[in-house]
């Protein structure tokens, strides 16, 4: 039986001689700097480490939904679903994060669902505006 891989936690300061580095090297898809402890003889965390990665993402599906599945800020900026015609497109980035391991699946999903509902939404405005037009037409005699 393998043990999970354990995060060092420790409170000595950064400048201890010999000591590890007090956060792992690695960068999280976002472009920030991870906050995880690195393991001993290592400067990367658990779930950055190749060695331990694998098993510390199937160990914890939390870390793995903290740290890598989630879109960054800029990432969630082209997600675009109030106008209809950049539906297809938002649809289609998303798909391809999801498909390379980028984006969770279920957040595909939502924004799926979401741009669903803002598709009809925009059909329903869409057919009033055209009612409307079309009973003041019929008020003012019909034909113009
Ligand atoms: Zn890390």
């Amino acid at each position: 039986m393998k043990t999970p891989p354990r995060v060092k936690r420790h409170e000595a300061p950064e400048s201890s001689p010999g000591a590890p580095a007090s956060r792992c090297a690695a960068t999280t898809l976002d472009g920030t700097h991870c906050a995880a402890h690195p393991m001993r003889g290592t400067d990367l965390c658990a779930l950055h480490d190749p060695a331990t990665g694998q098993a510390a993402r199937i160990a914890g599906g939390r870390a793995r939904t903290a740290g890598l599945r989630f879109l960054s800020e800029e990432q969630a900026r082209e997600i675009k679903i109030s106008d209809p015609k950049a539906i297809p497109d938002t649809l289609q980035q998303l798909a391809r994060w999801a498909a390379t391991g980028q984006l969770d699946v279920r957040i595909m999903n939502a924004v799926t669902i979401a741009a669903g509902a803002a598709t009809r939404v925009a059909d329903t405005i869409d057919l009033a505006n055209r009612i409307e037009t079309l009973e003041a037409a019929l008020q003012h005699g019909g034909s113009r």
